[in-house]
């Protein structure tokens, strides 16, 4: 396998396609690589290209989620957000851009079974084991998404800018269709150069785990409040990140049998969440 280390962001994508995959901290992509889920003959080495820290709103997709958590100007649900991820060794090699593009956790999709993400046609986890599993978008594959960071910049509304765009961070993710199974709209050979995450006036990232720390999300809330309003985002609990239009929309969820638990779950951390942000109800 070679290894390609370009010296502009304009280098690195003209090299990326053809089997030449980026490669940031190398902590999800080096075990796909292993495990034969990722196969390419050359890595293009993107961290020194792509811009790393924070200026403004402004976030380099190459700062690692150890520099974000102890960032006072990151909004607060962010901050939580990669101090709950992973590990501590993790976090310093893991960065943003990573994070966003991580896969699923999916056992059945991580050990190869051809499933439904595969591009098969069935869901093994519907009929098997499916207690990490989605309770939203479920009904063709019931995989739930684990990135933290990227439910909180779900819930700040937060922009990428690519080598190609600008698109809002909603737009970079898809449910997986009979045509198209990824779930992102990112295009082979686009880089994610820059977040844009607004500040809000107060935020918070709440997450139930199997364990207290280094353990995937069962349930991520991510509570932001603007003078608008308050916008929330879930991890763990869709193939993709998931946008809350209400504590309401709870009841719209679809889980299966061993992942009804996580509605309930939800239900206390986006009340906890709103209380959190000045958005709960009224004690009067
Ligand atoms: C044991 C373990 C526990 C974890 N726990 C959590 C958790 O609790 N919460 C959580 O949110 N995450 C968790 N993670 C995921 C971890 O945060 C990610 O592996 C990490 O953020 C990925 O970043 P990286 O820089 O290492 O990406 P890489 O492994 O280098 O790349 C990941 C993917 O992104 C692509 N890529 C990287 N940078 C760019 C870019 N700028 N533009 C376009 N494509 C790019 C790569 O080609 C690859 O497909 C865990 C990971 C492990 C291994
Ligand atoms: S949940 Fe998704 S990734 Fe897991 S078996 Fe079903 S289709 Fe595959």
């Amino acid at each position: 396998m070679e290894l390609l280390r370009p010296d502009s962001t304009e280098a690195a994508a003209a090299a990326l396609g053809n089997g030449s995959v980026a490669l940031a901290g190398g902590t999800e992509l080096v075990p796909l690589l292993r495990d034969g889920l990722v196969r390419a003959d050359t890595l293009v080495e993107v961290r020194d290209v792509v811009p790393r820290g924070v200026e403004g709103t402004r976030i380099g997709a190459a700062t690692t989620l150890a520099e974000l958590e102890v960032d006072a100007e990151i909004p607060q649900t962010l901050r939580e957000a990669c101090s709950l991820a992973a590990s501590p060794q993790l976090r310093a090699m893991s960065t943003l851009g990573g994070n966003l593009l991580q896969a699923t956790r999916c056992w059945y999709w991580r050990l190869g079974f051809e499933c439904y993400l595969h591009g098969g046609d069935l869901c093994h986890a519907r009929q098997g084991q499916h207690r990490e599993h989605a309770i939203f978008g479920n009904q063709r594959c019931a995989s739930a998404h684990p990135s933290d960071p990227a439910a909180a910049l779900l819930a700040l509304g937060a922009r990428l800018r690519t080598t190609e765009r600008e698109l809002s961070i909603s737009d970079l993710y898809r449910l997986p269709t009979d045509n198209d199974r990824n779930v992102t709209a990112l295009q082979p050979g686009e880089l994610i150069l820059e977040v844009d995450a607004p500040r809000p006036e107060a935020s918070v990232y709440l997450k139930a785990m199997d364990r207290r720390k280094w353990s995937f999300a069962l349930v991520g809330v991510a509570a932001a409040r603007f003078a608008d309003g308050v916008r929330l985002a879930l991890a763990g609990v869709a193939p993709i990140p998931w946008e809350l239009s209400s504590p309401d929309a709870l009841e719209e969820a679809t889980p299966l049998p061993g992942t009804a638990y996580k509605v309930d779950i939800a239900r206390a951390l986006v009340r906890r969440a709103l209380e959190a942000v000045g958005a709960g109800p009224s004690r009067d």
